[in-house]
């Protein structure tokens, strides 16, 4: 198809393009400089931007499962009929498959990372990512409390932990290595957890801070296109802000050839003061300042909205503290010799005074940190829904909504944050930044996030003149005009036109090989010994086969 976007008001940071007027030309699903005899749109007035990649997002998988199946109640709240070609489905914070991929495209986003698959898991995440329409895809196996890698770190033997790394990538169709509370699920199957970095793990002798460092470093030998990936160790405990900080200091002022070594994700639940819930405050600006002058680390802000939710983590020890703390139902996943995933709904209410603070925490990091290192994210459904990213985009462009919404909240707030004395507001290349350009070049997408030649025809177009509106003041029609996409384009198609999908095709799925930089060979005796002995499973079926992904997008590190 062959398409030109005609006269829109352009954002393209990645190629330092603000609010230009300009046409979008795109040919065999890619970006052109010039196009002949294509089909002209006019979006005159309207803004374009990159589609949109939300790096991290838990979509698919076994705790979504979990979540779906104990939690009928949020299946009742949202259920939408089958409607022409379109598959009806249900559920509010854990929607069904198939409106998971409508509900982005309608928001002009196109690609979407699932952070958190249990290897053994992964076959089930493949599938089910297979059936998300429209939307490309990747997913972060978890290597946090997995066997292999605490004997490699314990051992010393970083050329077999290199090797394990890259095999396991290969055997689960993984695209990074994502690290939850390294060593607290482990130790978890013990009852217990790890609360700092340098406590060691029952029984494997090893400190979180060697699981981080061993596997940034592997991960920095082998050239992944996307750094460790970390949900840092204590989340959402009161005063886990100098954790947090001592967890970034691991990579600060170290040589990575230039390479980014480090993503922290939902930092909004790792800058928490106080001792205790009843002194709980933000520590938001401490960990900015942290952040900011460390030049190997990106976050994403796991920000929180208002409302009824599902949180799920592989970090268990957390999430059955939750579940103490609320009295709600809960559940646990035990994933044999890899990690231990927990699921308990949550409420988060204004009036709540450490809701109201993990609410503003969420913001005050997007304003005080240095927007080239910011991504928005909800860390959906934990945060808040993925839905709901044009309020966080509104409260970040306009002080005067973060104003109102303050006024609701718990009247303590305002002392235990910043946030009121923050005047930043983001404007729309800013915007652009956290939620295109910044996802898609820390995850390593070359041909995302980005609208110049040669990037693949993803592109965003939103009812809004952004020439006219005043963000600052009309915040309200900003977050109506990111809520529906004018139209999506997702590989050269218009998927999305005047706010409703028209067209259904299928997404790709990204994973890694790196194992053409290793000697399988060195960890064949162990893979043989673990499965034998520990797994349920033969190690001949717990390799996702690439013929098990729809569309398979093999990405060579060789
Ligand atoms: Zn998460």
């Amino acid at each position: 198809m062959k398409l030109i976007l005609k006269n829109g008001i352009v954002y393209d940071p990645a190629n330092g393009i603000n609010g230009e007027r300009m046409d979008i030309c795109i040919k065999d699903g890619k970006i052109v400089e010039k196009v002949r005899g294509a089909k002209e749109i006019d979006v005159s007035n309207k803004l374009v931007m990159p589609a949109g990649f939300d790096i991290h997002s838990h979509i698919a998988g076994g705790k979504v499962n979990v979540g779906r199946l104990f939690r009928p109640e949020d299946s009742l709240r949202r259920l939408v009929p089958k409607r022409d070609a379109l598959r009806g489905g249900s559920g509010y914070s854990v929607p069904t498959v198939h409106l998971i991929g409508y509900d982005y495209a309608l928001m002009g986003y196109t690609t979407v990372i699932e952070p958190a698959v249990p290897p053994l898991m992964a076959r089930h995440t493949h599938h089910e990512l297979n059936e998300i329409p429209i939307i490309d895809k990747a997913c972060f196996p978890l290597y946090d409390g997995n066997w292999f890698v605490m004997k490699y770190i314990a051992e010393e033997k970083m050329e077999e932990l290199k090797t394990y790394v890259a095999w396991l990538l290969w055997a689960t169709k993984g695209y990074s290595v994502k690290i939850t509370n390294p060593g607290g699920t482990e130790a978890w199957g013990w009852g217990k957890n790890v609360h700092d970095i340098d406590e060691e793990v029952p029984y494997f002798g090893v400190t979180p801070r060697e699981i981080i460092t061993n596997l940034v470093e592997v991960v920095n030998e082998l050239k992944l296109p996307h750094s460790v990936h970390l949900h840092c160790n204590m989340l959402g405990e009161p005063g886990n802000y100098e954790i947090t900080i001592k967890t970034l200091q691991l990579v600060r002022n170290k040589d990575f050839e230039g390479r980014q070594s480090l993503h922290v994700t939902h930092l909004q639940f790792h800058c928490y003061g106080g001792d205790s819930w009843k002194t709980f405050e933000s520590k938001a600006d401490e960990v900015a300042k942290e952040v900011n002058k460390n030049e190997n680390v990106m976050i994403d802000t796991g920000n929180v909205i208002f409302g009824d939710t599902t949180t799920m983590t592989a970090d268990a020890p957390m999430e059955f503290d939750l579940f103490m703390l609320t009295g709600l139902k809960w559940a646990n996943k035990d994933v044999e010799l890899e990690t231990a995933p927990g699921v308990t709904p949550y409420v988060y209410s204004p009036k709540v005074l450490v809701n109201a603070i993990q609410w503003a925490i969420g913001l005050e990091l997007a304003l005080l940190i240095k927007p080239e290192k910011v991504i928005m994210t909800t860390d959906h459904p934990n945060g808040g829904v993925f839905t709901d990213y044009p309020k966080v985009i509104a409260w970040l462009m306009s002080k005067k909504a973060r104003e109102e919404m303050l006024a609701k909240t718990h009247k303590s707030t305002e002392h235990r944050t910043l946030l009121s004395s923050i005047d930043k507001e983001y404007d729309f290349y800013e915007i652009a930044m956290i939620t295109r350009s910044n996802p898609a070049k820390d995850a390593g997408f070359p041909n995302k996030g980005h609208l110049g030649v040669g990037a693949d025809a993803d592109v965003a177009v939103y009812d809004i003149n952004p020439l006219e509106v005043n963000p600052s003041r009309e915040p309200k029609k900003i977050e109506r005009a990111f809520s529906r996409a004018y139209m999506t384009v997702k590989g050269g198609e218009i998927v999305v036109k005047e706010g409703e999908i028209v067209n259904v095709v299928g997404g790709r799925t990204f994973w890694v090989d790196a194992t053409g930089k290793v000697d399988r060979s060195l960890i064949e005796k162990d893979l043989d010994y673990f499965f034998k002995r520990y797994y349920s499973v033969n190690l001949s079926n717990y390799v996702v086969g690439e013929e098990e992904l729809r569309r398979s997008e093999r990405v060579c590190v060789s």
